[in-house]
């Protein structure tokens, strides 16, 4: 069975999604992908939705190419971000879960075409949603079935400067409480440095959280996009050691 199947169906499964922020070289996905750890669920941006147009974009087309390749050599389901209807014919060959990043939340248009699609969509909170607002989002999402919309805390936009986000972990406590809803957390994204990472991952396994979604580069002080939050191969294995103790005494099972 598909690992992302797999842990859909599971309400005990605690699901670990790494990779790069944004896929860069095949070298780059190689040494992910041939590392002892590698993920069974990778993460990787082709389409990066970066607030300078004059950042790095994503390998797009190219880099479908490349995850279509790799996909040949090695077992991995992937997850990537849509950001435009007209991505689809690129993407959905090589897509297993669709991640709507926090800029589209709001995208009701994009949001319905996904919902015809049948894939399992990661939907991240935007900045500044509410948790009705957010709500409101996944309902767009509903014809998929409910157990196919995962949503995605990945911080929010508060008064506090000194951390990239505000990792709002009342939200999920709140949603586990009163939806059906699989819910991740986005540590990387909410933190924003990579030495935060791994107890902010600790602290939304506590919160009930089904999962994490972690940002990991092979060189993280060379990464095109995010460098600062990206962990290195190692400290993501060391992260998952971490995860599997707290797992075992929450009656989780990890997959990664
Ligand atoms: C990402 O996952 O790389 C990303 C851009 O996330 P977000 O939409 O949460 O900012
Ligand atoms: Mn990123």
């Amino acid at each position: 069975m598909n690992i992302l199947n797999e842990f859909l169906k599971d309400p005990q499964a605690f699901l670990v999604i790494s990779g790069p922020c944004a896929v860069e070289s095949e070298d780059q996905l190689k040494s992910v992908l041939d590392s002892p750890d590698a993920p069974s669920a990778l993460r990787g941006g082709l389409y990066k939705m970066r607030t300078s147009p004059d950042s790095f974009q994503g390998l797009r087309e190219e880099g479908a190419k490349l995850i279509a390749k790799l996909r040949q050599e090695h077992s991995f389901s992937f997850v990537t971000e849509i950001s435009d209807p007209r991505q689809i014919e690129t993407l959905d060959p090589i897509t297993d879960m669709y991640q709507i990043g926090a800029r589209n939340m709001y995208n009701y248009e994009l949001l319905r075409e996904l919902s015809v699609l049948g894939k399992p969509v990661l939907l991240k909170r935007a900045f500044s949603a509410t948790i009705k607002e957010w709500l409101g989002s996944a309902q767009y999402l509903k014809d998929l079935g409910e157990e196919k919309i995962v949503l995605c805390e990945r911080g929010i936009r508060s008064f506090e400067p000194e951390l990239r986000n505000t990792l709002d972990l009342g939200s999920v406590i709140y949603l586990k409480e009163n939806t059906n809803f699989k819910v991740l957390v986005d540590p990387s994204h909410a933190m924003g440095e990579a030495k935060y990472v791994e107890r902010a991952s600790l602290a939304a396994m506590a919160a009930g959280a089904d999962g994490v979604i972690i940002e990991s580069h092979p060189n993280p002080s060379l990464a095109l996009s995010d460098a600062k939050q990206a962990l290195s191969l190692g400290e993501l294995s060391k992260l998952k050691h971490q995860l599997v103790k707290l797992a075992d005494c929450l009656n989780k099972t990890l997959i990664h």
